[in-house]
């Protein structure tokens, strides 16, 4: 049938940069309200959902760092970024009638929850999404890492990664290239030796120990997250 899926549970993650439309900073709720009704119809799918945002759209720590600040202190702003896009998604996706719970790797117990796996899992079999916050908790990691900690923790099947502008992984950048093709199919390896740009390097070692697939597919089309979970639609599958 169209509109089923093998999965069972899976990571989502998203760049912080997504929410934030055309602006260029922070948070354009319309465009948060699109991605929680794609994240809504995978959800009606029966698929148990986690989600991993970024928080590249209000700040990014070695940015902070190269200006002079101190490095963990950036890291830890960055860290709380991710919990505004996190709150953020939290809202959009309850005004879709989807139950969430926000659960930050750095205890806030007055905005959200603190990471307990447990208690996280069993969130997920009751069906609500889970949104992981504050990346790994340690400065000097991404939310790639974050991602990829989470879902071998949640035992989930797949990372997608949903991307802007990009339906999947290209041997060279295909906004500069036109003669760029795109990877079905490509190994862990493959992307480390030739960097190509998936996740950060920990992230890929990390999924690649757990033989966790990583799907790189474009979040610009509407519909496109449920249409990959039914097998539809072009992606890149890393494995
Ligand atoms: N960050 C961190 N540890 C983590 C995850 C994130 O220190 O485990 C900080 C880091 O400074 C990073 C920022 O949070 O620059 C925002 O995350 P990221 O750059 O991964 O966001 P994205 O590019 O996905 O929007």
């Amino acid at each position: 049938a169209p509109n089923e899926t093998t999965y069972n549970r899976v990571m989502l993650k998203i760049s912080g940069e997504a929410l934030m439309g055309d602006q260029g900073f922070g948070l354009h709720p319309p465009t948060v309200q699109r991605i929680a009704r794609e994240v809504k119809s995978v959800h009606d799918m029966g698929v148990e959902i986690c989600m991993v945002i970024g928080g590249g759209n209000i700040f990014r720590g070695l940015q902070g760092s190269a200006q002079g600040m101190e490095r963990t202190t950036a890291d830890y702003m960055g860290m709380l970024a991710t919990v505004m896009n996190a709150l953020g998604m939290q809202s959009a996706l309850e005004a879709e009638g989807v139950f969430t719970r926000v659960i930050s790797a750095i205890r806030m117990d007055e905005v959200c929850e603190p990471y307990i796996r447990r208690r996280a899992v069993r969130h997920l079999e009751k069906k609500r999404v889970c949104i992981f916050a504050a990346g790994t908790g340690n400065p000097y990691f991404t939310t790639d890492t974050a991602a990829t900690l989470r879902a071998n923790e949640m035992a989930c099947e797949a990372i997608f990664m949903g991307k802007n502008g990009v339906d999947g992984v290209y041997d060279k950048d295909p906004k500069e290239h036109d003669d760029a093709t795109r990877y079905d199919q490509v190994s862990y390896d493959d992307v480390l030796t030739k960097r190509l740009k998936v996740m950060d390097a920990s992230a890929i070692a990390l999924a690649r120990e757990n033989n966790l697939p990583i799907i790189v597919f474009g979040l610009d089309e509407p519909g496109g997250f449920k249409g990959i979970l039914a097998g539809r639609g072009t992606y890149t599958k890393v494995q």
